[in-house]
């Protein structure tokens, strides 16, 4: 008999999951309350990155001269842009859905509860239903944290997933966080032509990164006429009734009138109204649920991956959580015995110039006093890097002085987000920073500077 492998949430976790899980034998079952492709697809990955792309077409346009080229006045358009938003979410849930029938996995529509540690009841429309399951994974994701100081309306006090995009291009909006999120629609917003105002908690955007990384980052908003309000945490955001716009007020007396606000301020797991309790699955401070190695909560067949885990929230993870926890439901993991390591994951900015990241940073090796070589090159060095017209930012590699092994690096810079692939399979794999370097790559491209600064 098959095993039955009840898969609630149908996002990057549990599509992962779900695909792997039916090509090892499982008969599987996505419970999904809104679209397969998660929020992730509908809210976050996808329309932000699309919005970031039409923002970079037009930042393009306004440097179009220093590629010996007329002028151009590229203005936005709202509906064309929210079209192509659609037409992109639709394509990708048009292509997951043929996957995962042509892999005859059912999917279930409605909000899936646990109501006994191997039952999952299914409600849509007031009608329940009940499926019984040999696994289960709970892959429900997260959802905007929205503080109690604010009470977003959709049309100037926004969340996130109301940008994409809003009703009018906002004259004026203040994004309130400047971590990943935060940097991504302050960049989104400027590209497309509005002002932008940051609410930056401490005395550096993007707190957690390598404050080079970060200062290259402030000072292409900086350049942009971004203001930066340093040190200073939001604590009301209100309706101003004479303009139409919004207040954002400061801990520190401060206040500022702009058109639009969007809290970008992180998430808050989905693991409310799941019956964990019910099942007996164990959760951790903040609503997350606690995994140990295999994504395996503390009942032995009961799995949670993706950004309910309360691991990285990023879809990349969830992903690779979902693959492994598939494998692990069918019993493969005596056979291969490879734990997922966190640290080692990359992670991206689209911003521009881009950042991107993976495993040991520099500060962190200081803090830690470990001894490391670190080396740096700047793509104004780099051949391609000036035929794009765009000589910013740099390649840096971490690795061990005495062996040679690659431990980290980060990339500011035109195609990070790529590049750092090479960087990052380095820092799986263990390979050396020579590995890299005696590579035969491709001129002009900016992956030479990977080789040199492997060097
Ligand atoms: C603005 C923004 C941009 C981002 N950009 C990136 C990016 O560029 N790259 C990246 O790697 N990550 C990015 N992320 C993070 C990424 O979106 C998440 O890490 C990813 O979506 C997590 O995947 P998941 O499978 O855990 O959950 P989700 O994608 O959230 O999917 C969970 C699914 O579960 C369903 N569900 C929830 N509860 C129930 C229930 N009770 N019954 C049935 N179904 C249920 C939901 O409807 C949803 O479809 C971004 C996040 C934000 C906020």
């Amino acid at each position: 008999m098959a095993v039955k492998f009840v898969i609630i949430g149908g996002g990057p976790a549990g599509n992962q999951a779900a695909t792997h899980g039916a090509r090892l034998g499982a008969e599987v079952t996505i419970v999904e309350r809104d679209i397969v492709g998660g929020a992730a697809h509908l809210w976050d990955c996808i329309p932000s990155k699309t919005m970031i792309a039409t923002g970079g077409a037009m930042s393009f346009a306004r440097r179009i001269a220093g590629m010996g080229l007329e002028d151009v006045d590229a203005e936005v358009d709202l509906d064309g842009l929210r079209s192509r938003v659609e037409s992109i979410e639709t394509r990708l849930h048009n292509s997951i859905l043929s996957q995962l029938s042509s892999q005859g996995i059912s999917i279930v529509h409605g909000s899936a509860t646990l109501v006994g540690p191997h039952t999952v009841q299914i409600t849509r429309a007031g009608i329940t239903s009940e499926i019984e399951a040999d696994r289960i994974l709970i892959a429900t994701g997260s959802r905007p944290r929205i503080p109690e100081w604010a009470c977003p309306d959709g049309d100037r006090i926004l969340t996130t997933r109301e940008c994409y995009p809003p009703k009018t291009l906002p004259e004026h909006i203040v994004v309130i966080g400047s971590g990943v999120t935060g940097v991504e629609f302050v960049h989104m917003f400027s590209s497309l032509g509005s002002k932008v105002t940051l609410v930056v908690s401490r005395q550096q955007v993007l707190p957690s990164k390598d404050p080079e990384v970060a200062a290259v980052l402030e000072a292409d908003f900086i350049r942009r006429g971004v203001s930066l309000l340093k040190g200073a945490r939001a604590t009301a955001i209100d309706r101003d009734e004479e303009t139409g716009g919004v207040v954002v007020r400061c801990d520190d007396g401060r206040v500022v009138r702009a058109s639009h606000a969007v809290l970008a301020i992180g998430s808050i797991p989905n693991s409310d109204g799941l019956g964990l309790e019910t099942a007996g699955v164990n959760m951790v401070a903040g609503g997350y649920i606690e995994i140990g190695n295999h994504c395996q909560t503390n009942v032995e067949h009961i799995y949670a991956a993706g950004d309910v885990s309360g691991k990285l929230p990023l879809s990349s993870v969830a992903s690779v959580q979902g693959r492994e926890v598939a494998k692990h439901a069918m019993g493969l993991h005596t056979l291969e015995h490879r734990h997922l390591d966190y640290d080692k994951a990359a992670s991206a900015i689209f911003t521009e110039p881009e950042i991107a990241d993976v495993g040991l940073a520099e500060a962190d090796a200081f803090a830690l006093g470990r001894k490391i070589r670190v080396t740096k090159v700047p793509f104004s060095a780099s051949a391609k890097a000036l035929i794009n017209d765009d000589p910013r930012g740099f390649i840096k590699i971490v690795s061990d002085p005495l062996t040679g092994v690659v431990l980290g690096g980060s990339i500011v810079g035109r195609h990070a987000a790529e590049l750092i692939s090479v960087i990052a399979l380095a820092v799986t794999a263990g390979l050396k920073v020579s590995d890299i370097a005696d590579s035969l790559l491709v001129h002009p491209a900016l992956s030479e500077a990977l080789a040199d600064a492997a060097e």
